[in-house]
């Protein structure tokens, strides 16, 4: 049979992919070391599992709203009041399975068939394909090493034409780890501010940030601007959920209520169990956050300094998220590089290079092509400091090999 067109359009997606190659391969006995998932190692932490067990044992296991129950809506509200200064009615703010979800849920809602969302590279993978899936556009603008990984507004305004819907804000972004300051962000959303454009915050790594940096949401900015903003969370990275898919958005009623219209056709309701332990989780012990981030800021130093001491690999630090995005470039012009291109591809010296480590190190990476940048490689450093230790020694004696 011949299956929709839109699905010749999208790839799976390149994170889970690595993640699950590796897997495969340690089943096999084969040891190779990890840097695929964007996925804290960390259990989730206690207080939250036991919610989750009251939730079953007191027969909260049936449906719920579509849009989630009120109790989690409330402790959404209640996160955006105390964390970010956010006023939102609980009719602002819908709760999905999952960020990618939400991201999925507002596309279906926003786009028609060739509507553009500006979305600033490198980006996290999904985007542009959730985008290709509601039949819009994506429209890459690219941001450069040497400025951090920012894209100017110039760079918007330049972008936009009379069918852009969005412009994605990732901050701290997957996969470079770079955090706009308040200051930046106003300048970026002056370049919307009098069209009819919608700002969409990721702000799925806010609490993971480093050297004293403050998060800024681009809704603080002004009361006119958090109006055309819809602000994307969830509590997989920050409590270590991934797997209990909860995400949550908030901004404009009408936009909520068609999410959770979609919501009701498709997915019923996000997990009830995953939905009573997320209320504990936004409304409890908020200092599991800070421990899990002070390991990943231990971590951020010895994967920075580790790739940086590689021959031909040079890494920025991340100002926020557990990534590391070093640029590859160098490495690929040594002598033995001819090898790994004819063997693994000329075409992309991204997915030659991670080929190579997994073959030759044992080490599993995500390509930078996927992300928008074939000359950078990305490692999630959301995994233990001897595993970090280990894997960026492999990754040294098969780069010396080229050299
Ligand atoms: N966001 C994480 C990552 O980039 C999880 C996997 C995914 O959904 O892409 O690795």
């Amino acid at each position: 049979m011949k299956l929709a067109e839109r699905i010749l359009k999208i790839k799976p997606s390149p994170t889970l992919a690595v993640t699950a190659l590796a897997n495969s391969l340690k089943a096999r006995g084969i040891d190779v070391i990890g840097f695929g998932s964007g996925e804290p190692d960390f259990d989730t932490p206690r207080f939250i599992k036991d919610a989750a067990v009251r939730a079953i044992d007191s027969g909260k296991t049936k449906y719920t709203p579509a849009g989630g129950i009120p109790e989690l809506k409330k402790a959404v509200a209640d996160k955006f009041k105390r964390d970010n200064n956010l006023e939102y009615k609980i009719s602002e703010v819908t709760i999905n399975c999952g960020g990618k979800h939400s991201f999925y849920n507002l596309m279906q809602v926003l786009l028609d068939e060739g509507d553009e969302v500006i979305i600033p590279a490198p980006f996290w993978v999904s985007y542009p394909d959730i985008v290709l899936l509601a039949d819009g556009n994506p429209v890459i603008i690219h941001s450069d090493e040497k400025d951090g990984f920012k894209v100017f507004p110039e760079q918007i305004k330049a972008a936009i034409t009379s069918r852009t819907k969005a412009v994605v804000i990732n901050s701290p972004s997957n996969p470079t780890g770079a955090a706009y300051t308040k200051d930046e962000l106003r300048k970026i959303a002056e370049t919307v501010a009098d069209r009819d454009i919608l700002l969409i915050s990721d702000d799925i790594y806010e609490s993971i940030i480093y050297d004293g940096l403050e998060f800024s949401n681009v809704a603080n900015i002004s009361e006119d601007i958090k109006k055309k903003t819809i602000v994307l969370n969830g509590v997989s990275k920050a409590y270590s959920m991934t797997g209990w898919r909860i995400g949550y958005m908030a901004g404009d009623e009408k936009i909520i209520k068609n999410v959770e219209m979609i919501q009701s056709q498709s997915t019923s309701n996000p997990t009830s169990i995953s939905q009573w332990a997320s209320v504990e989780a936004l409304n409890g012990d908020q200092s599991v956050i800070g421990e899990m981030v002070s390991a990943f800021d231990r971590r951020r130093k010895i994967i920075v300094d580790g790739l940086n001491s590689i021959p031909g690999f040079s890494c920025l630090n991340p100002n926020g998220a557990f990534y590391a995005f070093p640029g590859i470039e160098k490495a690929a012009s040594f002598k033995g590089w001819k090898t790994v291109s004819d063997k693994y591809g000329a075409d992309s010296i991204s997915s030659a290079m991670s080929s190579y480590l997994l073959e030759e190190a044992r080490v599993a990476v995500v390509p930078g092509l996927p992300f928008g940048s074939d000359r950078h490689i990305r490692l999630s450093f959301a995994t233990s400091d001897e595993l970090i230790i280990e894997g960026l020694k492999r990754i040294k004696s098969a780069i010396e090999k080229l050299v």
